[in-house]
């Protein structure tokens, strides 16, 4: 078979706007099939089926509301199912599920399969370290993986607002396929070899998303707000400097860097919950439970995997802001100290 056939595992927020761009863009694309398979975890809403109600409605009416997805995408309860004939394997689930994913997908996919994640986030390894979730898929999977992360507010991609985005892909033959099946009029692409930058950059920015969305709780003001977005950036080069040490620095001009810690500090969740935490005194569990409506955090998660990492390399002061966001988020410190905490900033002495 000539084509090439796309699925996507996962369909939340993000993963339902990527179905609708990668659902339009394959019936326009002659090398592509058009019909795009759909993993959908199954849950009840409204007393049905969600799949059922994906695939008679062509909304995501829990994930993404007000959004109708192309006819030809097809949602499918059993990943296996969804995975099996694939070409092209997108995979944007929180990341606290993918390991699971992964387990179930070893040996039910095409062994010549490639991967695309869309997932922000790390997973912490033995011995005191993190995994690259691309890593992690392409480790399980045994197949190779590229990254998807930028500046990309799920809600206005969906509303079709001009933005970039960043693929990270070291096989130049992929890397345009890739770029052909997700790039539209208002979605443009770069793509860069510099594929562990871009997957750290989109990781890490949630943490710092934390910290503004702590100062914006405590009513400090805008240039508070950029010190925090300044400081963050700042570990986040260092982050990849130590433990990443071929990175470029020009990678965090692209989409994936600054601009996505821009808008993520923003008009990001974890930016939105950090300030209702702040403002409510309720844990970050019971504020994603009550404000997301089954949609999933990834900074406070993140900031505990990277601080593990930290903690077991004696590099928490190094580190100031990340570890002192993690201790917030974690009740370890108030909030009210996260200013101090990193007024003695490695970047200020
Ligand atoms: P989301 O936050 O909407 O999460 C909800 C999804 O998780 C739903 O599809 C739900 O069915 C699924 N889920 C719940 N329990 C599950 C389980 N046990 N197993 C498997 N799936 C389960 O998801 P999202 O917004 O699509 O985010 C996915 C990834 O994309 C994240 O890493 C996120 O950081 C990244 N991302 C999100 C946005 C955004 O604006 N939403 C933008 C760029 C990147
Ligand atoms: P939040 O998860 O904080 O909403 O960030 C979304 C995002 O990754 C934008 O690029
Ligand atoms: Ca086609």
């Amino acid at each position: 078979k000539s084509k090439k056939s796309v699925c996507i595992v996962g369909s939340g927020n993000w993963g339902s706007t990527i179905a609708k761009i990668v659902g339009h863009n394959a019936l326009k694309l002659p090398h592509i099939d058009d019909r795009v398979l759909m993993y959908v975890y199954e849950e009840m809403v409204n007393g049905r089926k969600l799949t059922e109600i994906i695939n008679e409605t062509h909304e995501n009416v829990k994930y993404l509301p007000g959004h109708k997805l192309p006819h030809n995408v097809v949602a499918v309860p059993d990943v296996i199912q969804a995975a099996r004939d694939a070409d092209i394997i997108i995979f944007v689930v929180p990341h606290q599920f993918v390991r699971t994913l992964a387990a179930t997908l070893l040996g039910n996919i095409k062994p010549n399969a490639v991967g695309l994640s869309l997932i922000k986030g790390f997973d912490s390894a033995k011995g005191g370290g993190i995994d690259l979730i691309s890593h992690i898929i392409t480790r399980h999977l045994k197949i190779p993986c590229a990254v998807l992360m930028g500046a990309n507010l799920a809600n206005e991609v969906a509303e079709e607002k001009f933005c970039e985005t960043t693929i990270g892909c070291k096989d130049s033959a992929i890397g345009p396929l890739l770029k052909d099946i997700i790039q539209t009029d208002y979605f443009r692409v770069t793509v860069v070899g510099d594929t562990d930058t871009v997957e750290v950059c989109g990781a890490l920015k949630n943490i710092v998303a934390c910290g503004a969305g702590f100062v914006d709780g405590l009513g400090l003001g805008d240039n508070t707000k950029a010190a925090v977005i300044r400081l963050g950036l700042m570990e986040m080069v260092k982050f990849v400097d130590v433990f990443y040490s071929s990175g470029k620095l020009s990678t965090f001009f692209e989409s994936c860097g600054v601009a996505d810690l821009v808008t993520t500090c923003y008009g990001g969740r974890n930016r939105r919950i950090s300030e209702a935490f702040v403002k409510t005194g309720k844990t970050i569990r019971e504020l994603e439970e009550e404000m997301l409506n089954g949609q999933k955090l990834q900074g406070p998660f993140t900031a505990e995997e990277v601080n593990y990492m930290l903690k077991s390399k004696d590099m928490e002061n190094d580190f100031p802001l990340f570890t002192a966001i993690h201790r917030i988020c974690t009740g370890q410190m108030p909030a009210t100290e996260f200013i101090n905490s990193i007024k003695m900033h490695p970047e200020h002495m």
